[in-house]
């Protein structure tokens, strides 16, 4: 038996603009996304010689055929055709459940990450993410890692240079929002206002921090806002103390800014820790 070990990382959506809704129903989305380093640890002892089986440190996840870190296991595995006598998957949990932070994606990136490597990487990475595409829309990026510009479904990627030095605060309030739900809202709505692609990518070209900050954008964010205005509460402790770009990730419920120094980061992690027991500090990864 093998033991295998893999960080998986969240992801922010520095801009998320959806497009429209496509013929098969799905929305077509356009965002640059961002690992950073709030990780979950995934371990899996290959060749067990029993069932499959996975844990998970954090309840209400399942700990089945549903976990998608499962799922990743299983659509890797028939894709090169390898059985491996029996998995045993461990996930420490450190990443907040629906919180727009690709959590359960980040998971079965990781999980197709260590198979690959355990097989002698018969997939490139680009290969490993279309792979990824299979078992949900956030895998392909979670599989590739970094900065990139996410389009489609969530399975055309590209790769842009890493960002500049900076801290993220996340703070995930308690509430979660139901994504089918935000989706038909906006798809009822005439969207005010869009994130400008081509600025923030000629920013992270450029390594302007600044300008990142100024173009950063998600289409949700005032959707979510209308209905629990704590988001402004936090949003307004973040710009209090040195943010200048504050926003919800992905379909929410968690808030990030970007700050320059781990001094200001910590402040506001401080204060908010007073209130909301999901704070984080992270670094892009
Ligand atoms: P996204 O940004 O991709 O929408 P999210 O933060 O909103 O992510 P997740 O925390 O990834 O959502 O999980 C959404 C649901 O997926 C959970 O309610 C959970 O039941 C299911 N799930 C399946 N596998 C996992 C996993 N390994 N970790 C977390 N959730 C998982």
């Amino acid at each position: 038996m093998t033991t295998l070990y893999e960080g998986a990382f969240a992801k922010l959506n520095l801009t998320l603009d959806v497009l429209g809704k496509r013929d098969d129903g799905y929305h077509d989305l356009k965002s640059v996304m961002q690992t950073v380093s709030v990780r979950d640890d995934v371990q899996i002892d290959v060749g067990t010689g029993k069932p499959w089986t996975l844990s998970c440190t954090l309840e209400g996840i399942p700990a089945d055929e549903r976990n998608l870190a499962w799922k990743a296991a299983k659509v890797y595995l028939d894709a090169i055709g390898e059985d491996p006598d029996g998995l045993a998957i461990r996930i420490t949990k450190r990443i907040p459940a629906q919180a727009g932070m690709g959590g359960g994606s980040a998971d079965a990136a990781a999980v197709l990450r260590a198979l690959n490597r355990h097989y002698g990487d018969p997939l490139s990475i680009l290969a490993l993410a279309e792979l990824g595409a299979q078992v949900g829309s956030d895998v392909p990026f979670c599989t590739l890692c970094g900065t990139a510009m996410v389009e489609g479904r969530g399975e055309r990627l590209r790769s842009l240079p890493g960002l500049p030095d900076c801290f993220f605060v996340i703070c995930k309030p308690d509430f979660s929002v139901s994504t089918p739900e935000l989706y038909r809202k906006i798809d009822e709505k005439q969207i005010p206002r869009r994130p400008d692609h081509q600025a923030m990518e000629s920013a992270i070209l450029a390594g302007d921090l600044g300008k990142i900050c100024e173009n950063i954008y998600n289409v949700f964010d005032p959707i979510v806002t209308e209905e629990h205005l704590e988001l402004n509460y936090i949003k307004s402790i973040f710009n209090s103390y040195g943010s200048v770009a504050q926003q919800m990730t992905g379909s929410g419920s968690a808030v990030f800014a970007i700050v320059p120094s781990f001094e200001y980061a910590a402040v506001i992690c401080n204060m908010l820790k007073e209130n909301y027991p999901q704070v984080f500090i992270a670094k892009p990864v």
